[in-house]
């Protein structure tokens, strides 16, 4: 080791170190929150995306399920509203913070359901969480708790592999990362999402629900459909800007630096990568320049 690589190691190491036990820390201090919805649908809040819960007789059912670290308080967050084991879960796309308790809820005989895509794309992208054991290439439904809950695969929006989850009885959709109430959008490019697939997918969540459909996001609060028809209008509003930038022979940076989404920004940006104006019209000038 010559006197470089020397001060690196011993420079770095202890940085590692203490960013390792900051992330254990933290999911310690996650705390779970368990909120009704309507009829027998409740969702999670703790750490990454929204968990939706549904109850009854037969068992309990999860839309995604966090990360692996939280299964346990997932559980006991749980126990208040049923003691019946976790039957089935379904995976809405394959990020991480959506599919990290799939091992171990694996390992307690929950069975995980996911579009063919998220266990492909686990796949192709070295994914080290535990793809859903189901796949499905359009949709499947669950008969269980006296009603019916219709999952289906959505057009490519958020990821390639994202569906929504409908249940019909008590009139709640989860919609995964199609839709947040906490930023933009975001369009992961890398597995498959697309920026005009989003505005489809979101024009089909308006179709699908009623004035009384309850919308459990990715992220964020309980919206209703006249919430996410705001959402779209304003993804159609910078659609048709990033076409007149297009058209105009702007380069995507300039586009970028157009102020395109400045009355939207105090609301919708995330100032950080996932989220951001800068990342959305990314993907849009992509979308429109094919
Ligand atoms: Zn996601």
């Amino acid at each position: 080791m010559n006197k470089l690589h020397k001060l690196l190691f011993f420079s770095i190491f202890p940085i590692l170190h203490t960013s390792s036990i900051a992330v254990a820390q933290t999911f310690d201090e996650v705390e779970i929150n368990v909120y009704p919805v309507a009829g027998q649908v409740y969702y999670i809040e703790g750490r990454g995306g929204n968990i939706g819960l549904f109850v009854g007789a037969d068992g309990v059912f999860l839309v995604d399920d966090q990360f692996a670290p939280l299964t346990d308080k997932i559980v006991a967050a749980i126990r208040p509203l049923s003691d019946k084991p976790v039957r089935f879960i379904v995976n809405t796309h394959l990020h991480p913070d959506h599919t990290g308790g799939n091992e171990n809820f694996g390992k307690m005989g929950a069975l995980i359901f996911g579009h063919d895509n998220v266990r492909h794309q686990m796949e192709i992208s070295a994914y080290t969480q535990e793809p859903p054991l189901i796949t499905y290439s359009q949709d499947v439904s669950f008969h269980i708790n006296g009603e019916t809950v219709h999952v289906f695969k959505t057009p490519d929006a958020h990821t390639n592999g994202d569906s929504y989850i409908y249940f019909k009885g008590s009139n709640v959709i989860h919609a995964g990362d199609v839709y947040r109430t906490t930023s933009y959008p975001y369009i992961d490019i890398n597995n498959g999402g697309s920026f005009l697939g989003t505005i489809k997918a979101l024009e089909l969540l308006v179709d699908v629900s009623d004035d009384d459909t309850k919308i459990i996001p990715g992220h964020g609060v309980i919206s209703g459909a006249g919430e996410v028809q705001a959402f779209l209008d304003m993804l159609l509003v910078i659609r048709d800007r990033v076409k007149v930038s297009i058209k105009a022979g702007m380069s995507l940076q300039e586009t970028q630096a157009a102020g395109l989404t400045k009355e939207y920004d105090e609301r919708w940006e995330s100032g950080r990568r996932i989220g951001s104006s800068a990342a959305l019209i990314g993907a849009a000038y992509a979308d429109l320049m094919n």
